[in-house]
């Protein structure tokens, strides 16, 4: 029999089996490219799966859905029709951000309820918003992904608690954040245990607003995104305009500039968009959503044959 290890003789052991890995630093140390054993030197990115789509793959994921859940009709209706334009997930809110109290604020449980119907009928894993740190754990219940919204960006209480769930993040730039800032929140993320981090940008506040569009779409963050981290990171390109007719040119643009993703919101082809309880001038239909996601895929297809991946 083998005599035991002295403690002195176990610490050279177990140092000889785990190399310590060289200690990154900075604001946002975890979730930062540079320094970084695995992740340190390319464009590699580390993929991100919710249910059995993968988000940093080569293939483009394409994530559709009303703003809001209104009705139970109008989300079945849009789910199987975002399915059928060949969407990877669905989106929906059940407690939503409103800049007025007044607005309409979401169905609550009663539409996380719905959502996690739509799920059953189609199979899509579904994305929602959440807010409130309390409400973390209920969200947890029904959702496959977690929403931080831009407006939440910096909420640090929620920011800690997603990060403790279990369940993958996406996480919406402020429309004033800083690549750093954005990063940090990431971070914070991250610095529970919760590397499962989609970023996603959606429009920044600039002297642009109203005329044409509702928000300038800060296509240059993407490269610099990848450049700084390993995290995968998708665009808004509904939030990003605020204009529907804006929607398949910037989805387009927003894959040519190297994102994983696009987030889109959907209307139910025969629906009127005036009548939409929530972003009704930024939703596009199922037959437009359609053509966004064909060309994302060639685009994206024909960037890994130039590229290699
Ligand atoms: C949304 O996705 O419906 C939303 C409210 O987005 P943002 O937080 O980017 O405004
Ligand atoms: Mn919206």
């Amino acid at each position: 029999m083998t005599p035991p290890m002295t403690p002195a003789a176990v610490c050279a052991a177990s140092r000889r089996a785990a190399p310590v890995r060289p200690a990154k630093s900075g604001p946002y140390r975890i979730v930062a490219r540079k320094g970084d054993p695995d992740f340190g030197d390319d464009q590699s990115v580390r993929p991100v799966h919710v249910g059995h789509v993968v988000v940093g793959g080569e293939r483009p994921v394409v994530i559709a859905g009303p703003c809001s859940v209104e009705t139970r009709a109008q989300t079945i209706a849009v789910a199987r029709a975002v399915k059928a334009a060949g969407a990877d997930m669905l989106r929906g809110g059940a407690y939503k951000p409103r800049t007025s109290p007044y607005d309409f604020q979401g169905l609550g449980r009663a539409g996380l309820e719905i959502l996690a119907e739509a799920r059953a009928e189609t199979g899509l894993p579904i994305v929602t918003e959440v807010m409130d740190p309390r409400l973390v754990e209920e969200a947890c219940r029904y959702a496959d992904l977690l929403q931080i919204g831009a407006r939440s960006m910096q909420n640090f209480p929620l920011l800690r608690e997603v990060g403790r769930c279990g369940k993958p993040i996406l996480l919406k730039r402020h429309w004033a954040a800083t690549l750093a800032e954005w990063l940090c929140a990431a971070e914070y993320v991250a610095a529970e245990g919760n590397l499962d981090v989609i970023l996603c940008e959606r429009g920044i506040r600039t002297f642009s607003q109203g005329e044409y569009n509702r928000n300038t779409l800060d296509l240059n963050v993407i490269p610099a995104v990848r450049r700084e981290t390993f995290l995968p990171v998708i665009v808004d390109p509904s939030h990003g305009t605020g204009v529907a007719e804006l929607v398949p040119s910037a989805s387009g643009a927003a894959i040519g500039a190297g994102a994983h993703g696009l987030l889109i919101e959907v209307i139910e082809e025969d629906g009127d968009p005036a009548k939409a309880l929530s972003d009704g001038r930024q939703a596009i239909r199922p037959s437009a959503l359609a053509e966004i996601v064909r060309r994302a895929r060639l685009t994206a297809s024909h960037q890994t044959e130039r590229t290699g991946r």
